[in-house]
């Protein structure tokens, strides 16, 4: 759970809920003690307490629809839209601080009970918490990439660039529009926040410093798009090198994730998982503790890295 004097406003505060099966816990801390160096799999439930909405609910069903990669190669209009709510989102977005779950899972790296982690977030709250050895499957949203020339820069340049070239935002970006209602903050796990449609027409879409064009985008992998090659690559290698692999709070609902769930069950090492609610991976595990990360993953540090 986030700390109280340090959780953005937007957080939720919700008791967590009790662990269904406590003996499916104890399995765990046996499976991770005869395999040091656990590969780690992370997905938006490690996030949550950082006050990151996940796409899906426990049930697995989607929440929201996010941008997809062909809407956003599409037109300047659907980029316009993207940056416009991007821009208003990571004020909040880029607030967010690591919570205990990604605490304990840096604090079981450092005991050797856990080796590297490849996340499905692009919030970089992993190597906040000071994880080593963090691949970042789907990218990051701190960095932005030109799909016309590749130049690159850091987000927040391009968030204060965007600021000085729209200065009517700033009423969004408190949360209020300029005639004294509500924009609506509900923030999304791609950074992204609704706003309305005239507000949307207003905003001055980002240009390449380099190339002049219009096409610059979150250096993260959208919804239909796909994951670099080489990095997929070297996330399998990561994976027929570890003992065993632990997903937390992903549901493995997209493939990106599940072929290296898949990858070590033919293996035939060991793949377990805490995660509330069912995932695409449940019939490889050999463990899993359907519960709240966060003081599961406490219960294993008392243990496991004491
Ligand atoms: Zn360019």
């Amino acid at each position: 759970m986030p700390d109280a004097a340090t959780a953005p406003p937007w957080s939720s505060r919700v008791l967590p809920e009790r662990t269904r099966d406590p003996s499916a816990v104890e399995r765990l801390g046996a499976v991770l003690r005869e395999h040091p160096g656990t590969l780690v799999l992370t997905g938006a439930g490690i996030s949550t307490d950082s006050g990151i909405p996940d796409y899906r609910g426990p049930d697995g069903t989607r929440r929201v629809t996010p941008m997809q990669h062909g809407e956003f190669c599409a037109s300047s209009e659907n980029r316009r839209r993207y940056w416009a709510r991007s821009f208003v989102g990571w004020q909040r977005f880029s607030r967010a601080r690591p919570n205990s779950g990604h605490h304990a899972v840096a604090a079981l790296q450092r005991a050797g009970v856990l080796g590297a982690v490849v996340t499905q977030n692009v919030d970089g709250l992993h190597q906040a918490a000071g994880s080593p050895a963090v691949t970042e499957l789907h990218g990051t949203l701190a960095e932005v990439v030109c799909l016309s020339c590749d130049a690159r820069c850091a987000r927040d340049a391009l968030q204060a660039r965007m600021a000085r070239e729209n200065p009517g935002f700033e009423g969004f970006v408190r949360g209020q529009a300029s005639d004294g209602s509500r924009v609506s903050s509900q923030i999304r796990p791609d950074g992204d926040v609704v706003l309305p449609d005239e507000a949307v027409a207003a905003f001055r879409l980002p240009r390449c410093l380099v190339c002049g064009g219009d096409a610059l985008k979150p250096d993260v992998v959208f919804f239909g798009g796909s994951v670099p090659r080489e990095r997929v690559e070297a996330c399998f290698a990561l994976t027929d090198a570890a003992p065993a692999l632990l997903v937390l709070g992903s549901s493995l609902a997209v493939m990106s994730g599940l072929r290296f769930v898949r990858r070590a069950a033919r293996r035939g090492i060991p793949v377990m998982a805490v995660t509330r609610g069912p995932s695409r991976g449940d019939e490889h595990m050999s463990v899993r503790v359907d519960g709240p990360l966060a003081p599961t993953l406490a219960r294993l540090v008392s243990r496991e890295a004491a």
